[in-house]
């Protein structure tokens, strides 16, 4: 096959026959969000690339070695790796972080990592996320939770374990990141080279690593928790009692640092074994330096970003429901040439009140359009003739029983548009509502 008639590795296509998996996720996603009070916001899907080296960090991979990057008249660019960055400017660059706080929005976008696709990994992959500037309250981290795990729940998902830890802030990690270089002072040469970059910059980097050679030398490491100042203990300790209070179970996970730099605090991974290694399916923390970083006030925020290929990845593994794709309604028949202009005219008709309705446009025969009509999955059938035409007089066949309902079609079918919009034949089918549960 030619190469343009390839997609690009790491990406991927969502024909018709899976559309109904996203819709289902993104439903669910926006509904909750919105349950919770955050409003939906969308970005470029560029930025500058200085944004990115500033909000996520330099010593980070995703900065390090997985951004796509362009020079566009002397402007470099990159596509977004994540979507906090682009939000938060856009936060401050439209003096939303001026109005009542806390804001709270979401998102569902595309974003892109030059990575080693593999299952739950790939180079353009999406997110659902969120993010809610200006509240300090760790009952925020817990309303923040409680977003992703009610996502889950909905969804029908189990056993996707929550993972939290405090990575406190940059005040308690002056030591933290003191006692790390002296752990790791003894076997810097056998870090990877990107690690020992990150020795002297931000050595917590390397507990987030994925070579296996350093994941086994970090094991050993120091513990955030065991250096945190009295305000970041204290925070963690609320945030944790709020959790127990909604009676959200977790585990405390000191591997947990997260692969961004803004985050400080709390932090936080959703994690399944049911998809092989590419297991954290959400995952998010405070971030409470990021905005002045950026260049805006001093304004705590929190957010997480949930992978939705690995969601889906998740719900087909354990077999969970998705919504299934609304089918044609009606599918019209006409016998011959003469009938395919009153065809037309009556899907027509029907199509303006919300009906899904089809008719002939390959010129097939009588019985080829049963054929196609039962693969479409038509629920009633309306054959059009000479004889119809005449006599004003049709069959509407439910494709399911085979029973024949007689019905008039009326002076410009005005009786039978009355006999299928006002029968209880279709149901409801307003536009945004095309998604019906299964059974
Ligand atoms: P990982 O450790 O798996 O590389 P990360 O720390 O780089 O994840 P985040 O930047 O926190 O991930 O992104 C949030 C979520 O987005 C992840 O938990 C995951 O569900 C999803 N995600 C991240 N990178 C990819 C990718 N390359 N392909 C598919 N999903 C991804
Ligand atoms: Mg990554």
């Amino acid at each position: 096959m030619a190469n343009y008639l390839k997609r690009p590795n790491g990406t991927e296509d969502v024909t018709p026959k899976n559309i109904h998996k996203w819709l289902t996720v993104e439903k669910v996603v926006r509904e909750t969000a919105e349950c919770f009070g955050f409003s939906e916001i969308r970005v470029p899907t560029f930025e500058t690339t200085e944004l990115f080296h500033l909000s996520v960090g330099e010593t980070t991979d995703v900065v390090q070695k997985e951004m796509y990057s362009v020079t566009a008249k002397e402007t470099v660019y990159t596509l977004r790796p994540e979507g906090t960055a682009g939000t938060i400017r856009a936060m401050l660059q439209n003096g939303m972080l001026a109005e009542a706080l806390p804001q709270k929005v979401f998102y569902v976008l595309s974003c892109f990592r030059h990575e080693r696709p593999q299952a739950g990994r790939l180079r353009e992959f999406h997110q659902f996320g969120i993010e809610m500037a200006g509240s300090a309250s760790p009952y925020a981290d817990a309303d923040v939770i409680m977003v992703a795990k009610q996502i889950l729940d909905t969804l029908g998902l189990k056993n996707i374990q929550l993972h939290i830890n405090s990575i406190g802030c940059p005040k308690c990690r002056a030591k933290y990141f003191d006692a790390l270089r002296a752990y790791f002072a003894d076997s810097v040469d056998t870090l990877c080279e990107t690690c020992q970059g990150r020795m002297q910059r931000n050595p917590m980097r390397i507990l987030d690593c994925k070579s296996p050679v350093c994941k086994e030398i970090a094991s050993g490491a120091p513990k955030i928790l065991d250096y945190l100042c009295e305000e970041c203990t204290e925070h963690f300790a609320v945030f944790r009692s709020a959790l127990d209070t909604l009676q959200v179970s977790y585990v405390v996970d000191p591997t947990i640092v997260r692969g961004l730099d803004y985050y400080t605090k709390t932090v936080f991974e959703f994690i399944t074994t049911d998809i092989g290694a590419q297991g954290t399916v959400c995952a998010g923390g405070r971030y409470d330096g990021l905005i002045e970083q950026l260049g805006g006030q001093s304004v705590p925020a929190l957010g997480f970003g949930m992978g939705l290929e690995r969601l889906i990845l998740t719900m087909e593994h354990q077999g969970c429901e998705f919504l299934q794709p609304s089918s044609c309604e009606l599918y019209i028949a006409p016998m011959e040439d003469a009938a395919r202009p009153e065809a037309m005219r009556l899907a027509n008709l029907l199509r303006k009140n919300g009906s899904r309705v089809e008719y002939d446009l390959a010129n097939r025969t009588f019985k080829a359009q049963m054929k196609y009509a039962d693969k479409l999955g038509a629920e009633y059938l309306l054959v059009l003739g000479s004889n119809e035409l005449e006599t004003k007089q049709a069959k509407l066949k439910n494709m399911k029983t085979g029973e024949q309902l007689p019905i008039s079609l009326g002076d410009d079918f005005e009786d039978a548009y009355t006999a299928i919009v006002f029968s209880d034949m279709f149901g409801d089918s307003p536009i945004g509502e095309s998604l019906i549960p299964k059974n």
